[in-house]
């Protein structure tokens, strides 16, 4: 497995106004470093206190993503260094992020995690939630959380055709968030698709992608 030519494959079949997210979780900081030697600098990991271990291991001009589900108590030990919060699925969530993010004086960018997928398993809001969450009064007041846009994990499964529909339901949700107009709120970022569908999300219209085993190889937990 070859760190770097996995990651500059993948980078070179990347349209334009694709981010790409290194996904690291599990990986060794050694891993890590051969894709930030290669020049990459955006990492994602799913767990608060694997990504807080690894922050104080590595360069700090690393923009760290936190896409797994997020427990309130634990925002304050990544409030200080987190570029992205993927995976924020309640106002009460948002609340805490943006609580922690004012003690550290910065702004705190997120996006709400959308359920596309059928199993239960996966986490996030309807679209009618996040609607709720960006109309309510309360969000005008919330000055230290930016939402930046949506994310969402489709089925896990070998159905393209369902895969598709849940990629395109995340753009139209998407699309109905952004034509409210709420000020203060830039959405811009479409969080989807992984090592096994991130073509399929890009013509879906995403605009970041988390790969993981496709840099890194399988993972071994
Ligand atoms: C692990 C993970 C990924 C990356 O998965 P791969 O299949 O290894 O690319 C993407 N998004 C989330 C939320 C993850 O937990």
């Amino acid at each position: 497995m070859n760190i770097q030519e996995n990651l500059n494959h993948i980078k070179s079949t990347l349209p334009e106004h694709v981010t790409l997210v290194a996904v690291t979780k599990t990986k060794s900081v050694d891993e890590i470093m051969e894709a930030y030697n290669a020049g990459h600098r955006i990492f994602g990991e799913n767990k608060i206190q694997e990504m807080v271990e690894k922050e104080v291991q590595m360069p700090k001009d690393i923009e760290w993503h936190m896409i797994g589900n997020v427990q309130r108590n634990k925002v304050k030990h990544m409030a200080h260094f987190v570029s992205l919060i993927h995976g924020v699925d309640s106002l009460r969530l948002l609340r805490e992020i943006d609580k922690q993010a004012k003690i550290n004086e910065r702004t705190i960018n997120c996006l709400l995690q959308i359920k596309i997928a059928e199993e239960d398993s996966k986490f996030g809001m309807s679209s009618k939630e996040a609607q709720e969450i960006l109309q309510s009064s309360e969000i005008s007041e919330l000055k230290n959380v930016c939402i930046v846009g949506v994310m969402g994990m489709a089925t896990f499964t070998d159905d393209q055709k369902q895969i598709e529909q849940e990629f395109k339901k995340l753009k139209s949700t998407f699309d109905e968030l952004k034509a409210l107009n709420i000020e203060n709120c830039k959405l811009q970022t479409i969080s989807m698709g992984m090592s096994g569908d991130y073509e399929m999300a890009i013509d879906c219209g995403s605009t970041m992608i988390r790969v993981g085993s496709r840099i890194f190889g399988e993972r071994n937990y």
